[in-house]
């Protein structure tokens, strides 16, 4: 089996279109989605349809239940408040209904799967390569080999050897029986790495391996939406920026 891992696609349509078209010419046989499939960009509408189409297994992400009010916004941003209460009044009752069918976590054969740390995922918790007691939590909490989340933004390969914990510098990855892997997948709609091109992960399980893969798509696009909707200008500048 060959599983596509996508997140944080915060309503970025042209991104997820570019990503799809990716995964579809490399013989993926499933997609798993992390969440956050809508907030700061305008077509939630249309990526929330896309997830439902395409998806064969999603959990929710904060945005995805700050838009049907299952969590307030009080720690958001001003920027992702102000696109929250936009995102609210532009998705449709059904598009509602799909976010609110979302649990917080899964589980496919060896991997566990979640928006942010697996350790708690409701209380919707960073594992920043740096965060040093976050990453240890998440570690701890740990029953399945492989384990996939998003949240960050920043797309990393972790992996424990009894009591070390080591980041992986490379992009792909062999999985060994012997380790536990956190797989932070980076973000379809809007990463923070300094890349501005879109990142998903692929598990091939047959080759017994993981890699992250980076998506080139048109954000100039999606740059003058943001400005015709009148969304915050500082979302359209950072696509370009990556961060
Ligand atoms: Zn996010």
């Amino acid at each position: 089996m060959r599983y596509a891992v996508i997140s944080d696609i915060h309503g970025n349509v042209d991104a997820l279109q570019a990503v799809l078209k990716d995964i579809e010419r490399r013989a993926v046989d499933s997609i798993i989605c992390l969440g956050d499939i809508v907030g700061y960009y305008p077509d939630p509408e249309a990526c929330v349809k896309l997830v439902n189409g395409n998806v064969s297994h999603a959990v929710a992400g904060n945005h995805d239940y700050a838009a049907i009010g299952k969590i307030d916004t009080q720690n958001f941003t001003y920027y992702a408040f102000a696109a929250m209460e936009w995102t609210k009044r532009n998705l449709s009752a059904r598009a509602k209904e799909y976010l609110a069918s979302l649990s917080l976590a899964g589980e496919i054969e060896d991997m566990y799967y979640t928006h942010s740390s697996p350790s708690n995922p409701q209380d919707f918790t960073y594992v920043f390569p740096d965060s040093e007691v976050a990453i240890f939590e998440a570690f701890n909490s740990l029953d399945h080999r492989l384990n996939f989340i998003g949240h960050t933004h920043w797309p990393s390969i972790m992996l424990q050897d009894q009591d070390k914990i080591m980041l992986y510098t490379d992009h792909c990855v062999e999985i060994a029986q012997k380790y536990y892997y956190l797989i932070n997948v980076g973000s379809v709609g809007q990463p923070r790495n300094f890349d501005p091109r879109s990142c998903y992960a692929i598990y091939d399980t047959m080759a017994s391996e993981v890699t992250l893969i980076h998506v080139e798509y048109d954000f100039k696009v999606t740059q003058k939406k943001v400005i015709e909707n009148n969304l915050p200008a500082f979302l359209a500048d950072r696509l370009q920026k990556g961060r």
